[in-house]
């Protein structure tokens, strides 16, 4: 290693740090600053609350199109508005993008493999590396960094595949700003092997999920009811309970305006 490329290094594990600081600082003083609104929530999910998010799909290492058989573009628009209708069901949270931008974009920027195929170890960790750092110089940023995040939006990106196709979905919670879903991950296969994918998977709501602090506000990663959202696999439901709905609307990403 040059000198160099060590300092460069070494920047860029700052920039990651302080944006890991940053992020888990809004998220403690977010859950503090909302408890209020949080006990009210647990009685009624009321009024109806914002959450900025926009989707952001990487191209392969060359700039060719991340999986040339299948529009990427329109299965994430699927994903994104079954997201939004579940939460705005279950939470009274309405899912929006982030000022006029589209709610799905592919990124011009070609990535390294190794943001391409993320591997998923969690809080902190996740922010380091070179993953880590592509992530971050690509994620969406707004003013609300002042405010620790609070109202950020959240990033999605859409990647080749996490944990060497093992896992679909990724999320830090809400220690950080983005999220990761492999292109596998964002429709559920239909079920005779050989027609196309039949629609679109609760993978994208489901991280969003986890980044809203569901489930740890319940204390657990994973609810263990199927009909749950936050169930572990894709045959998972939709729905939440009380205590989700007000775990969720706590969420320092998600607002009264
Ligand atoms: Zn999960």
């Amino acid at each position: 290693m040059g000198f160099f490329s060590g300092i460069k290094k070494i920047g860029k594990a700052i920039v990651s740090g302080i944006d890991s600081v940053i992020n888990t600082a809004g998220e403690i003083i977010g859950r503090v600053i909302g408890l209020p609104g949080f006990l009210f929530d647990l009685i009624v999910p009321w009024p109806r609350k914002k959450l900025r998010m926009r989707i952001l799909i990487l191209q392969n290492e060359d700039g060719s199109p991340l999986d040339a058989t299948r529009n990427l573009v329109l299965e994430a628009r699927a994903a994104y508005d079954l997201a939004r209708a579940i939460l705005k069901r279950e939470a009274n949270v309405k899912l929006i993008s982030y000022g006029n931008l589209a709610r799905v974009e592919v990124l011009n920027d070609n990535p390294p493999t190794a943001a391409l195929e993320p591997r998923c170890r969690g809080p902190f960790i996740d922010s380091f590396g070179e993953a880590g750092f592509f992530f971050l110089a690509n994620k969406q940023y707004s003013i609300s960094i002042l405010l620790l995040g609070n109202g950020a939006p959240i990033s999605s990106f859409i990647v080749r595949e996490i944990e060497n196709d093992e896992k679909v979905g990724c999320s830090s919670g809400g220690f950080s700003d983005y999220l990761f879903v492999s292109s596998r991950g964002l429709t559920i296969p239909s079920d005779d092997d050989v027609g196309p994918a039949s629609h679109a998977s609760t993978t994208l709501a489901h991280e969003i999920g986890h980044s809203c602090g569901l489930n740890y506000m319940g204390f657990s990663e994973h609810s263990k009811k199927k009909n749950n959202l936050m169930y572990k696999d894709n045959t998972r439901g939709t729905r939440l309970n009380r205590l989700q709905k007000a775990g969720l609307r706590n969420s320092r990403f998600v607002t009264y305006l």
